[in-house]
């Protein structure tokens, strides 16, 4: 096994070097090792044309450390539930703030005045009531197949001796709203979360509101530390914490658009949360958005 994971290295170097020949002067490369500097933070860029990875940060921790994803779900289940005739754009639930599933305190932290929330504003705000509702209309095979259609329980291909991660198949409906929340029966490694992002770019067109949900979510909802002036960032947090961790983890999910070019990010924090992500998420999108176009 170590002898994979030294393949890994080598592999994510001569990405690093690729990405170099193809941007003249300048290396997306070197913008993430400066906006990660001075953290343990794990990090992957893929190209959001192509979906070359053009950057790594701790490469083989974002091939092998799979880990709950948390609310970097959440657009993956609605922009499923949406294709699939499951809820609308307008699909309102009433989110009285307070939520218990199977004994975990799942309370929102979106401001209290927002009580009745839409699909936009309930992925802004990453509003837990909605989204447990949203599970309640997929049988647990239904929920797994749809991780399972953005790649999530299988290898990327994009690193050398990767995890697979986890994908299991919930026990009942409380198992299904933790798996919606990505709490349980879910774990995925970086370099997965960035191929399932990867594949939502795709769907922003047909879906503008999984566009305006991740757009608010940067504005004005739970992953505006990553909201950088001259980029157009679509994004997610997420916290979670693995099964008999003290800790919980925190990660950022998202698409950036500067001028004609577009990049997948994410960015796994290993002790911290989504609010830590983001912020560095930022720090990456202001020396990306600088360079970049
Ligand atoms: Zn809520």
């Amino acid at each position: 096994m170590r002898k994979a994971g030294s393949v890994a290295l080598a592999v994510v170097c001569s990405l690093a070097s690729a990405a170099f020949a193809g941007t003249g002067t300048r290396t997306v490369q070197r913008e993430l090792d400066e906006a990660l500097a001075g953290t343990n933070a794990v990090a992957v860029v893929l190209d959001g044309g192509d979906g070359r990875m053009i950057a790594a940060v701790r490469g083989e921790h974002a091939g092998q450390d799979a880990s709950a994803p948390g609310s970097t779900l959440k657009p993956l289940f609605l922009a499923a539930a949406l294709r699939q005739g499951r809820v609308r754009a307008g699909t309102t639930v009433v989110c009285r703030g307070d939520l218990h599933i199977a004994g975990r305190d799942l309370a929102c932290t979106h401001p209290r005045d927002e009580t009745v929330l839409d699909a936009e504003r309930a992925l802004a705000y990453s509003c837990n009531a909605w989204f447990a509702s949203l599970a309640t209309r997929f049988a647990p095979r239904e929920a797994a197949a749809v991780l399972r259609e953005y790649g999530l329980g299988s290898r990327t291909g994009l690193i050398a001796g990767e995890s697979a991660g986890e994908v299991r198949t919930a026990r009942s409906e409380d198992e299904v709203q933790l798996m919606v929340l990505g709490l349980e029966d879910v774990e995925v490694t970086p370099v997965q979360l960035a191929r399932a992002y990867l594949r939502l770019s795709g769907e922003l067109e047909a879906e503008p509101v999984l566009r305006r949900g991740l757009e608010g979510s940067v504005a004005y909802g739970m992953a505006h530390n990553a909201a950088t002036a001259g980029v157009e960032i679509a994004g997610k947090t997420g916290t979670a914490s693995d099964a008999g961790g003290a800790w919980t983890h925190g990660w950022f999910a998202g698409i950036a658009e500067h001028g004609a070019e577009r990049v997948v990010v994410t960015i796994f924090v290993p002790r911290g949360n989504g609010a830590d992500a983001a912020a560095l998420a930022h720090r990456f999108f202001a020396e990306w958005g600088r360079v970049a176009g």
